[in-house]
């Protein structure tokens, strides 16, 4: 029921007690497994409170699945994770800061002007316009309250997790590392990274995704357990990517929601109430819809395809205004992501704890799909990196 799933986005679920708001006497060593948002925040509260700790990353950068283009427009542009899926106050609460006014600009994501599209059809035809009538704007609102979504005006989600949270840490990072053994047999866990550089630690806290986990990439000592591996198994971790697309002029509309059969498809106006001069538009796709795309040998044909089902719906214009600039961003093919996103909360509760169980008290997980708050995308992803961070230090 869809109402329970807007429900379930409430910002009253985040948990008003976590890592932040604790002090902590740890001794021993501490290694996280990747620098994403989960990696860094859990890290955060290590470095806060003096404990001796290593991330180890395996790309040449932090931030993970989030990542920002500065270059393309006149606003950073998110390639990654790009909307505050709640209202704005969260981003307090994921600083550990208190009350609603927040120190970042955002906009409310109502847009109205909305197509939806369904590219299988032989005709093109089946377009439907959101109506501008009293009627539907008072269902938006409805709608709006109970579903909000908000955007950074002229930043973006890289950005809020850089400042507030790699900013303190990234000093401890060693990146290229990407970690391809864990050995928790032992005392002490031995981390391996491709060179073959082993770590020692007392603790380690795995954040890859979960495709990572699933594709092998480390290999575990001793083997997960049958229902780790199960439950991991069962989550469909679907693959996805981000076009960007530069135009001469805005010819379309705020969205175009286009059928899939699994997963979503969308081509958006990225620059939406951003006080841009520039006129981007994104094609985001997750699921089955990305076949059609993986199928072309290269970029560029990629990027017709696209202008193809754009001029399509727009008579030519698409092709017309194109500037020739994109940008491309395959998380579904990322050698350390290898797909785009989980919403947890549509998770059966027992896998979520299954996948959460730490191995022989020595090695724990966190990441977005590990959240047992609903958090949804990166506040998720923060929330389940504070609680595993607080199972260690607290030796749970
Ligand atoms: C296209 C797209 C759109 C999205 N849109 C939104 C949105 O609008 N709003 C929202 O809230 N969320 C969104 N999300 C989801 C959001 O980006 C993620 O939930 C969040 O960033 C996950 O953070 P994480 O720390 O759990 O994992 P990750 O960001 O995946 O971080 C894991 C890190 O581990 C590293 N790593 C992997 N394997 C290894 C290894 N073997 N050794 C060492 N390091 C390793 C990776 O390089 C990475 O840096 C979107 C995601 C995608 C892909």
């Amino acid at each position: 029921m869809k109402v329970f799933r807007w429900g379930s986005r409430a910002l009253d679920m985040f948990p008003e007690d976590n890592a932040l708001h604790k002090t902590y006497n740890f001794e021993g060593k501490v290694i996280i497994i990747g620098a994403g948002a989960s990696g860094l925040a859990a890290a955060k509260i290590l470095q806060r409170n003096n404990v001796d700790y290593l991330i180890l990353e395996a790309s040449n950068r932090h931030g993970g699945r989030l990542k920002e283009n500065k270059t393309l427009a006149d606003f950073p542009i998110d390639l990654g994770a790009e909307w505050i899926h709640h209202l704005p106050t969260v981003l307090n609460r994921l600083k550990g800061k208190s009350g609603d006014q927040v120190d970042e600009e955002t906009v409310p994501y109502n847009t109205f002007y909305k197509f939806d599209k369904d590219f299988g059809s032989s005709s093109y035809g089946k377009i439907f316009r959101w109506l501008n009538s009293s009627i539907m704007k008072s269902l938006f609102f409805f709608r709006f309250k109970f579903f909000p979504e908000f955007k950074f005006k002229n930043s973006s989600w890289f950005n809020f997790v850089d400042k507030n949270f790699a900013e303190e840490v990234k000093d401890k990072i060693e990146f290229n590392s990407p970690v391809t053994q864990i050995d928790y047999s032992k005392d002490k866990v031995d981390v391996v990274t491709k060179s073959g550089q082993v770590y020692k630690a007392d603790k380690v806290l795995v954040t890859a995704s979960i495709g990572i986990l699933k594709s092998e990439y480390i290999n575990f000592i001793p083997h997960l357990s049958k229902e780790k591996q199960d439950a991991m198994e069962s989550i469909n971790f679907m693959p996805g990517f981000k076009l960007v697309m530069k135009f001469s002029e805005k010819f379309y509309s705020d969205i175009i929601m286009c059928k899939a059969k699994t997963g979503e498809k969308g081509y958006y106006d990225m620059a939406f109430k951003k006080d841009s001069k520039n006129h981007i538009l994104g094609l985001l796709i997750q699921g089955s819809e990305v076949e059609d795309f993986y199928c072309l040998e290269s970029e560029e044909k990629i990027v017709l395809k696209a202008l193809e089902e754009l001029d399509k719906i727009y008579e030519g214009k698409a092709s017309k205004t194109y500037t020739g600039e994109y940008v491309f961003e395959d998380w579904g093919r990322h050698e350390f992501t290898l797909g785009t996103w989980i919403e947890s909360f549509q998770i059966n509760k027992s896998i979520i704890q299954k996948l959460n169980e730490p191995l022989n008290g020595k090695v724990f997980f966190a990441g977005e799909l590990y959240d047992l708050h609903h958090q949804l995308g990166v506040p998720g992803a923060i929330v389940s990196g504070y609680h595993s961070i607080d199972k260690i230090l607290t030796n749970l």
